[in-house]
């Protein structure tokens, strides 16, 4: 049986990257006709955040990826909230302890300190391994008698993963295939922490096994991690579960995000973090330098630019190191904010700072479209469709062809899978998505569906539909200058105000209103144009939007002639 978990610490919110593998394993499981199980890996209280459990539910509910179990729905393995299972996490503890994987150490941080320091002095790094745990004050160490003595004084003691000597291991990995690593090259990890709290290491591996979990899909930042887990079922005696990491997410390409609306925005959080690394640079010099460099992020130079010079000052060098690291590699929580995208499902508001992480939904953007986009971001179904549902996703999803590189974000991208989505909504649907929204919308149902069906065609975001086609709420207050000098010449005013006079005694419906702008035309002598844009430019105020007659159709008899009056007085 297929048994998949997402194990998410709340240490924060879930940002893209999360999501990303919550996508995989639900899809993943579901294809396989199997579970997908919601854990929350909270033994680790000093990177508790409050609210981030709520919010990893709540987003992944908004997602679509629904959990078979989960702390909330409960389930036939329950607790699914590792806090509440330390009695399951006793009894491993001793059992490990029996053989001959496991140690108790009693080193106060105070001692390995001074350990530290030693190896520090004579240029080597400290680690406690199979080198140096002799040293140390441990089981492995001391004498029986000794160890006993410190336990009934009831003195503090972690317990360690005693990791084996010169032996290799071999890795499974689905998406990578197969490694291989050196225990040498491996430390004794803790276990079990002085306050009896499993670490991450043997809480995960124990509630796999006692969940039953088939397959470990998560990100690569834990594989280093896969040599300690394979020997920890060893040590226990469990079958192991199958692994596969995914490839990181990436920043996204620089020269795609900074335009001039938004370079002194992204300058000015450039140069905050910058000078709060590097006090002795002022604001003002700093912030001109990176300027100078985002100025030519379009050009082709730019990466050169970037690269090491020795004419560079002092200053010039930093910011080039700084902004040579900013702007790739891994795609950072904090990216969004420097960028203007969001990284988060869900706005987040920090209950430490008070801080609000930007989020998808909050920000626009329909959940099957983020998590479209976020599916595609290292993996590609077989015949390259882009446009895919959660349960599309499922009958397509296949391990194998998840991209062993990194998949680099693009915010045009998940634009255009909005935008796409949009596409796809009903008008009457859309309806209820602008109802719902904050924007504030005094008019009849039947006129915003037509509104709805001519604006949704440009729109990116619900909003959209809104603030492009303000004019079908509001007269313009003031007419485009440019617009103006094409649209405009000394007999349009005659022109217009006579077909006001027609428009009196006409049917106000889009075709009628066609054919009427038509005869007029014609009537006249005129080309099309000649009435049709300054007519735009009366009901619009600028050269754009849907077709006249639609616009005149929808805006209405009465408001339109005052529209071409206002426009020609
Ligand atoms: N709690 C770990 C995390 O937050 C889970 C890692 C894993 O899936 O094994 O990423």
């Amino acid at each position: 049986k297929v048994r998949v978990r997402f194990a998410p610490s709340p240490t924060g919110p879930l940002h893209l990257g999360g999501v990303r593998t919550a996508l995989y394993d639900y899809l993943f499981a579901k294809n396989q006709g199997g579970e997908f199980v919601l854990r929350i890996e909270d033994t680790d209280t000093a990177r508790y955040v409050e609210g981030a459990e709520e919010y990893i539910e709540e987003a992944l509910e908004w997602c679509g990826i629904i959990p078979d179990e989960s702390p909330k729905k409960g389930g036939k393995f329950a607790p699914y909230r590792q806090s509440e299972r330390r009695d399951i996490y006793n009894r491993y503890t001793e059992q490990i302890l029996k053989t001959d994987y496991a140690y108790i150490a009693f080193d106060t941080a105070e001692e390995l300190d001074v350990i530290r320091a030693e190896y520090e002095a004579k240029g080597d790094v400290f680690s406690y391994d199979n080198k140096t745990r002799n040293r140390l004050r441990n089981s492995l160490s001391l004498s029986e008698e000794e160890v006993q003595k410190l336990l009934d004084e009831k003195t503090p003691y972690v317990v360690r993963f005693k990791m084996p000597i010169d032996r290799t291991l071999n890795l499974v990995d689905i998406i990578r295939g197969n490694s291989s690593v050196n225990t040498n090259t491996l430390d004794d990890k803790v276990l079990v922490k002085n306050d009896g709290m499993p670490t991450y290491h043997f809480a995960n591996i124990i509630d796999d096994h006692e969940m039953e979990i088939s397959h470990v899909i998560r990100g690569e930042e834990w594989l280093p991690s896969l040599g300690l887990h394979t020997l920890l079922y060893e040590a226990m005696a469990w079958e192991a579960p199958q692994f596969a990491h995914l490839s990181l997410i990436l920043k996204p390409d620089v020269s795609t995000l900074i335009n001039k609306d938004n370079i002194d925005s992204i300058t000015k959080s450039f140069t905050d973090e910058f000078v709060t690394k590097n006090s002795q640079f002022s604001f003002d010099e700093s912030a001109a330098i990176i300027k100078k460099f985002f100025s030519e992020v379009k050009s082709p130079r730019f990466k050169s630019m970037l690269g090491e010079n020795d004419k560079d000052d002092e200053i010039t060098a930093s910011v080039k190191q700084f902004l040579k690291k900013g702007l790739s590699g891994k795609l950072s929580k904090r990216d969004g904010d420097k960028f203007g995208f969001p990284v988060f499902p869900l706005d987040f508001k920090d209950p430490a700072t008070g801080n609000i992480s930007k989020g998808y939904r909050e920000n626009g953007y329909l959940p099957e479209a983020f998590i479209n986009m976020s599916a595609l971001l290292g993996w590609s179904p077989a015949d390259d469709k882009e446009i895919l549902s959660l349960d599309e996703m499922a009958k397509e999803f296949d391990l194998h062809k998840v991209h062993k590189a990194g998949a680099r974000f693009s915010k045009e991208k998940s634009e255009w899978f909005n935008h796409q989505y949009i596409q796809l909504k009903s008008d009457e649907e859309l309806l209820q998505i602008l109802k719902n929204s904050d924007v504030d919308l005094t008019i009849d149902d039947e006129k915003l569906l037509k509104i709805i069906h001519l604006m949704k065609e440009r729109a990116t975001f619900p909003k959209d539909i809104y603030e492009n086609g303000k004019f079908f709420f509001e007269a313009p207050v003031s007419y485009d200058e440019k617009a103006s000098k094409k649209a405009w010449n000394d007999e349009t005013s005659a022109v217009l105000g006579e077909f006001a006079t027609t428009l009196e005694s006409t049917e106000f419906t889009s075709e009628t209103l066609k054919q009427a702008i038509h005869d007029f035309a014609e009537n006249k002598g005129l080309g099309m144009g000649k009435v049709m844009m300054p007519l735009r430019l009366a009901l619009v105020g600028e050269l754009k939007g849907p077709d006249v007659p639609d616009i005149l159709e929808i805006i209405g008899k009465q408001e339109s002639i005052a529209r071409i009056n206002n426009a020609i007085n």
